[in-house]
């Protein structure tokens, strides 16, 4: 098969689907007595469904906020974002993964995962089930009546993904998810976040401040500038799927990008460190 009408179908067919995410004109702007920070200046931003959406900006430039807004833990200063063209966002059609894996330390592996399930009165057989089939895609089975405390880092953040994709959220929200974690673990994380969203195919939201796996698991991938963040480049990210993230190196749209981007990312951390 010809390589770009193979990318065509694994790659580029999100582009035509329907915006599920419409964020207009998203200002944010903090008070307190020592003065105002504005930490977002004017986003607009259409996110398609199933679409894995990748956001990169120097540290301090507003991404956060950005998904704060979006899960409904701020409110925006003016402008607003949008599920379906229609109403505001509903915080329960939205999975949130943090940086540091917040499972409840009282609570068992399954009894975490199964939280979710708990809150939307899900009877106790069918959260069963969920939560097995999501402990076994993650190879967690073995592990759901251990503690966090007796589970390894990269064993706790894939109870997090899971606890955040049983409840069939709409969409997937990531911030740094992968941040704590050594190199080895956090690339199996990757691959294994990439063969569930194959599975899954929710509309991703992922903020990292790794350019590489910026590039790796996005659809697109978009550069936030220096605070007040605003929307600098948004970069259609042309690589096959399924991709094999260890030999990404070897692919000659994957060090274009990287180096684009790169430079990009560059003269944003420039401005914002002359900012603090
Ligand atoms: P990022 O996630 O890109 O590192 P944040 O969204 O956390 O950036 O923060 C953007 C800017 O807004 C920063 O200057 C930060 O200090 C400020 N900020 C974030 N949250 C608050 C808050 N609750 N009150 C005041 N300022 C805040």
């Amino acid at each position: 098969m010809n390589q770009s009408v193979e990318l065509d179908r694994t790659t580029r067919e999100w582009r035509d689907r329907h915006s599920v995410l419409t964020f207009t004109d998203v200002i944010k702007k903090y008070s307190s007595e020592r003065g105002s920070v504005v930490a977002l200046n004017g986003i607009s931003l259409d996110v398609k469904e199933g679409e894995f959406l990748t956001i990169v900006g120097p540290s301090g430039c507003g991404k956060s906020t950005l998904l704060n807004i979006l899960v409904g833990l701020e409110t925006p200063s003016a402008g607003a974002v949008t599920l379906d063209g229609a109403g505001g966002v509903d915080r329960k059609t939205v999975g949130y993964v943090m940086q540091n894996d917040n499972l409840y330390p009282w609570r068992t592996l399954r009894e975490n995962v199964e939280f979710p399930l708990e809150l939307r009165k899900i009877p106790a057989e069918e959260r069963r089930r969920i939560s097995t089939r999501y402990l076994e895609k993650v190879q967690l089975a073995d592990f759901a009546n251990a503690y966090p405390y007796e589970l390894s880092g990269g064993m706790r953040q894939r109870g997090n993904i899971v606890r955040a994709l049983c409840f069939s959220p709409r969409i997937l929200v990531m911030d740094e998810p992968f941040g704590p974690l050594d190199a080895q673990t956090r690339l199996l994380l990757q691959n294994l976040l990439l063969e569930l969203w194959a599975e899954e195919k929710k509309t991703v939201i992922f903020i990292t401040h790794d350019l590489h796996e910026a590039i790796a698991l996005g659809d697109r991938l978009i550069v936030l500038t220096a605070r007040p963040g605003r929307i600098k480049s948004s970069h259609p990210i042309d690589i096959r799927r399924p991709r094999n993230i260890r030999h990404l190196h070897e692919n000659a749209a994957y060090r274009e990008l990287l180096s684009k981007v790169g430079d990009e990312l560059a003269e944003e951390i420039q401005v914002q460190a002359g900012v603090h």
